[in-house]
């Protein structure tokens, strides 16, 4: 259960700059200070002079206690005169770590929650649609007949969203489009996320153009192939929708077949039906789908076109 290194190293870098933004602040106002107030710059001076005289009385082991004693009266003084000033005491961006962004060996929350952010904001660049979350979906856009069918499939995505655990079901998601499967996978990918997964979310076409570059490239480098394989939840939307080559369809069977022996959730978004799918990928891409793969079929009427009217 992780993002990738590559978003949590991203989030560091994000925090580091925030820190390092705010020491700049910070020390700005203090020397502008000490201009106005000579008298709080000698105390500084004075303190730091008296930590390095701590280093060598620890050494001889006389004198610590008076050394400490002084530079606390100095510094209830220095406070005084910043307080005076309306100056605060300069306090790091996360008081948990002190921005050294690592707890007993551990990533800190913050960079926890920096790494959320720009998982999400990764996922709303790649789908382009900020709004979708189980919040926003509207059943009363689907015909009456259908309403209770996608109140279960709501119900059945929120559950599997607020339960996801990294050995989830893979889930298939058929029917035609502007029927909400986009919107639901969206919305089960955000959640996810936030409870701290790495999900990654392509669309069928992107997904294969990735694949073909990076296999194809003389780099030797994939790690965008490389993290479909082993990111906690794969979403591939608008299956079928790409232009199937016999490359796709056999990167599609390495993708869907490898996270089922790792144990790697996968939804799969698509037009398609089953025979469709035997018939334009191949029968053991339909076979893997049928036994492995829950499926939920999306019933109704273009809900994006009601939505545009
Ligand atoms: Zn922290």
């Amino acid at each position: 259960m992780a993002f990738s290194q590559e978003t949590y190293a991203r989030a560091i870098d994000m925090l580091r700059d925030m820190s390092l933004e705010k020491k700049r602040v910070y020390r700005q106002k203090e020397a502008e200070l000490h201009h106005k107030i000579p008298e709080l710059a000698a105390i500084e001076q004075q303190i730091r002079a008296l930590n390095l005289k701590t280093v060598s009385a620890v050494f001889s082991g006389e004198g610590v206690a008076d050394i400490h004693k002084e530079i606390k009266e100095l510094s209830a003084k220095k406070s005084k005169i910043l307080k005076e000033h309306e100056q605060e005491e300069y306090s790091p961006v996360c008081s948990i770590c002190n921005d050294r962004f690592l707890v007993n060996g551990k990533y800190c929350d913050c960079v926890t929650a920096a790494a959320t952010e720009i998982a999400l904001k990764e996922l709303y660049a790649t789908v382009g649609a900020q709004n979708y979350g189980f919040e926003n979906f509207d059943i009363s856009y689907y015909p009456e007949n259908c309403r209770g069918g996608m109140q279960k499939l709501y119900d059945f995505c929120k559950d599997y969203a607020d339960s996801f655990s990294g050995s989830s079901k893979n889930l298939l998601f058929m029917g035609k489009t502007g029927l909400g499967k986009t919107h639901l996978s969206v919305a089960i990918a955000k959640q996810v996320i936030k409870k701290g997964y790495g999900v990654k979310y392509y669309s069928a076409q992107n997904l294969f153009t990735v694949c073909e570059k990076e296999h194809f490239s003389y780099s030797g480098q994939t790690p965008q192939s490389d993290e479909m394989l082993t990111c906690d939840l794969l979403i591939i939307d608008d299956l079928g929708a790409e232009f199937i080559t016999s490359f796709s369809k056999s990167a599609l069977y390495n993708i869907v077949n490898t996270r089922y022996n790792m144990g790697r959730p996968t939804i799969i978004n698509t037009n398609f039906d089953v025979d469709q799918i035997e018939e334009k990928y191949s029968e053991r891409i339909g076979s893997r789908f049928m036994g492995n793969y829950t499926a939920k079929l999306f019933k109704g009427n273009d809900v994006r076109q009601l939505k545009n009217q």
